[in-house]
């Protein structure tokens, strides 16, 4: 059967990552995080002193952005784990710290280059679900199927919320809401590769759905694009 590029975008916290996950399941395509790669170079960055008194040091980076291997694996529970240089970061890169620098790092044009790269060479075989702020637009233009995912920015804070709580972290509602509008602020914004609505994508607010439903409404896009 014909196999396609399922490219979605959309802000902060909305449901991207468990729309496409349940997505790749149902398919047997493979899932690509690709906020889990951008998170993952800012980790480096916060482990080695990239992040300076006025900045990012760039000149630094730029080196090292070179010898950075980031890849992905399964778990025995079929959960997905981002590597950085080989060792699993799983859980360090979705902290608050990751988050409230990562739009920063993601905004620089030589770490875009960089992960557009890796990411074009998971997708070319096609068969993936990518999800991110730019794959629409710019690391699959050519996708057979895109979306763009929102919802209200107090939703979307709750959702994450919630989502933190329940692995225990300890967090406070309006970090997060603070953090998921000026990500939303700094992604939109940005020179390169800002994000916005990819031509050809579908629209889609998922404030007032249920995880079914969003399911639901994704697979039958889906089928609607490999009957194309
Ligand atoms: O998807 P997630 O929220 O984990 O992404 C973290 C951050 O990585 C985003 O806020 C954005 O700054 C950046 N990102 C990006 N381009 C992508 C995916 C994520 O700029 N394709």
């Amino acid at each position: 059967m014909k196999k396609i590029i399922v490219a979605i975008d959309g802000h902060s916290s909305c449901g991207k990552s468990t729309m496409a996950k349940h997505l790749s399941l149902k398919t047997g395509y493979t899932y690509i995080d690709t906020g889990a790669m951008y998170r993952a170079v800012t980790l480096f960055c916060i482990r080695n002193g990239i992040f300076i008194t006025d900045g990012i040091d760039l000149a630094s980076l730029s080196k090292e952005i070179k010898k950075l291997h980031i890849s992905f694996k399964t778990d025995n529970n079929g959960k997905q784990l981002t590597l950085l240089n080989g060792e699993v970061v799983e859980k360090q890169i979705r902290g608050m710290d990751v988050s409230g620098k990562v739009s920063h790092v993601a905004a620089i044009d030589f770490v875009r280059e960089a992960m557009v790269v890796l990411q074009r060479n998971m997708g070319k075989n096609r068969g993936v679900v990518m999800d991110g702020r730019d794959i629409g637009t710019v690391v699959f233009p050519d996708a057979e199927l895109k979306v763009f995912v929102t919802a209200s920015d107090e939703i979307r804070a709750k959702r994450r919320y919630n989502e933190m709580i329940s692995k225990g972290e300890k967090v406070n509602f309006t970090d997060i809401l603070y953090n998921v509008r000026e990500r939303d602020y700094i992604d939109s914004n940005r020179k390169i590769s800002p994000l916005k609505l990819a031509e050809g994508a579908l629209l889609f607010d998922n404030s007032n759905m249920t995880i079914e439903e969003q399911d639901e409404w994704l697979f039958t896009q889906f089928e609607r694009a490999i009957a194309k």
